[in-house]
């Protein structure tokens, strides 16, 4: 065999007594006669032979520090409803949002993200920019209970208004009315007005991040803009920046009641075929001043992920969300899956496609098996 057509293994089948057998076997090319390193079989389960083997040489590790945990904030006090279709989740009543902050820090979990859930929604979501709304009461009891814990604020209309969507309608009886546009539109530039608003009241009430998440253009220059205008120039932006029309958001819908009334949000969350796209869409916030970027979700969407990673140099952020978590759960009630392997393996695959900090509703379970030793 000459030596460019070495090979340096494979399987021979062979007669031996009238059976076939498979014998593992090195290919003795030679090189003037000698052995070459890549005559040699390779054999790369040397690194796998035993758990500290394997410890030794993993390329992706998961620590509590890499995840973000979100949490659903309700009106009123003493209330701790379960999710239904999320097992282990709550809504929070602020009071009880607030005893939850020591045991988050504790399990070495840095941040947590925050949706409200108002008392009442309106057409243009006002709860969210009242400094008594819904979440800057809960920024501030967390910040008052565990002042080192990183709250970061969801910034987008979805939970507060009546229709669902993230934003104002194109409807004649709504402030921003624009005939030219079809009616049921979500009015981008309106709605920036707000996002800049609201934005203000949450970091003055004390939140470390502002997260715009409603992918309507222009939404990190209008953020940032404003929150520089309040002389809230120390409060970084973390923008939802490729975030898709993604079916996966199936059970968020009922933990934060805010399924839309009509249509569904097509029109401005990313098309999930789209992958060029998502780094336009990343290009553009950047250049508006995002500080982090998010991909959302997370493993179906894992090459966007890297993408992003690979062309971007912010810190990266994926959000593995309420259908991941959900799916995950199902099965493993059914037996089918085991839930602390398969959610750890999931948390593993995000981080290793590229993502710096994990959005996840297992942030406090993967946070107690990791401190376990798995
Ligand atoms: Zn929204």
């Amino acid at each position: 065999m000459p030596p460019e057509r070495a090979i340096s293994c494979l399987f021979v089948s062979g007669e031996n007594g009238g059976e076939t057998m498979n014998v593992f076997q090195p290919v003795q090319a030679t090189m003037n006669g000698h052995a070459t390193a890549s005559d040699r079989v390779l054999r790369p389960r040397r690194l796998r032979i035993s758990p500290a083997m394997r410890r030794m040489v993993r390329e992706t590790t998961l620590a509590p520090s890499d995840f973000i945990y979100p949490l659903f904030v309700r009106f009123g006090r003493g209330d701790r409803r379960p999710i239904a279709s999320m097992p282990g989740q709550f809504q929070l009543t602020v009071d009880e949002l607030a005893r939850e902050a020591d045991s988050i820090l504790e399990l070495g979990i840095p941040a947590v993200l925050l949706f409200g859930i108002p008392e009442e929604k309106d057409w243009c979501g006002s709860d969210n920019f009242s400094p008594h709304g819904v979440v800057p009461e809960a920024i501030r009891a967390l910040k008052e209970a565990a002042p080192e814990l990183i709250v970061i604020s969801d910034m987008c209309f979805c939970e507060y208004t009546d229709h669902g969507h993230c934003g104002v309608i194109n409807t004649p009886t709504v402030d921003g009315y624009t005939a030219a546009l079809p009616e049921g539109y979500l009015l981008n530039d309106p709605t920036l007005e707000l996002i800049g608003r609201a934005s203000v009241v949450h970091a003055e009430a004390g939140a470390d991040i502002i997260a715009p998440s409603a992918m309507l253009d222009g939404m990190v220059a209008a953020t940032r803009g404003a929150l520089d205008e309040a002389d809230l120039e120390h409060v970084p932006i973390l923008s939802y920046a490729a975030k898709y029309a993604s079916s996966f958001y199936g059970p968020f819908r009922e933990a934060a009641e805010s399924p839309p009334s009509f249509g569904d949000r097509s029109q401005y969350q990313m098309d999930p075929a789209n992958r060029r796209e998502a780094l336009k869409e990343v290009a553009l916030d950047v250049a508006e001043g995002a500080d982090m970027i998010m991909v959302k979700p997370a493993l179906p969407y894992l090459d966007v992920l890297a993408a992003v990673r690979k062309e971007f140099n912010l810190p990266t952020a994926a959000y593995q969300v309420s259908g991941e978590y959900a799916m995950l759960h199902a099965a493993a009630a059914n037996g089918w899956l085991d839930l602390q392997k398969c959610a750890l393996e999931s948390l593993t695959s995000i981080k290793r496609a590229g993502a710096d900090m994990i959005l996840t509703y297992f942030a406090k379970d993967a946070a107690r098996w990791l401190s376990a030793g798995q």
